[in-house]
């Protein structure tokens, strides 16, 4: 099963409708998979391919995958980037390379499990948890 066979799957186990406009979002997200990409850098993919789309068009299919956990928003690059772990939005690690904007995921229940620590210790009521750790990547290391 590719990514979008499996992100079918999973809107349709859940009674979400994938229009062919989100579908090729997600193939352009798929396409880069793995890096930072900006709701404009995908509007200009997107619109190579149909010169058509609109911007409102991107951020409601953004908002859509954002909200299916199918996606995250890295706040620090500005960016989107496919989930690596489908349907994870509890909780999600990030590292992100400043260089070539790559993104690799990790899942680590005990930081996870820290942080809800924290959290309630200090009477927050954490609703999600998306940590960005920004640096650069192995292969960006290589080249300086
Ligand atoms: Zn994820
Ligand atoms: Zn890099």
């Amino acid at each position: 099963m590719n990514l979008v066979q499996e992100v079918e799957h999973y809107c349709q186990v859940r009674g979400l409708r994938l229009t062919s406009g989100r579908l090729q979002l997600l193939q352009l997200l798929m396409h880069y998979s793995g890096k930072a990409m900006t709701a404009y850098g995908l509007l200009e993919q997107w619109q190579q391919q149909h010169p058509s789309v609109k911007p409102a068009t991107v951020y409601r299919a953004l908002d859509f995958f954002l909200q299916h956990g199918i996606i995250h928003r890295l706040n620090s690059v500005n960016g989107f980037v496919l989930c690596q772990h489908l349907g994870c939005r509890h909780s999600a690690q990030l590292f992100i390379c400043q260089q070539c904007l790559k993104v690799e995921e990790f899942k680590d229940d005990d930081i996870a499990k820290r942080l809800q620590q924290a959290a309630t210790g200090h009477g927050f009521r954490l609703q999600s948890q998306n940590i960005e750790l920004n640096g650069v990547c192995h292969s960006c290391q290589q080249k300086t």
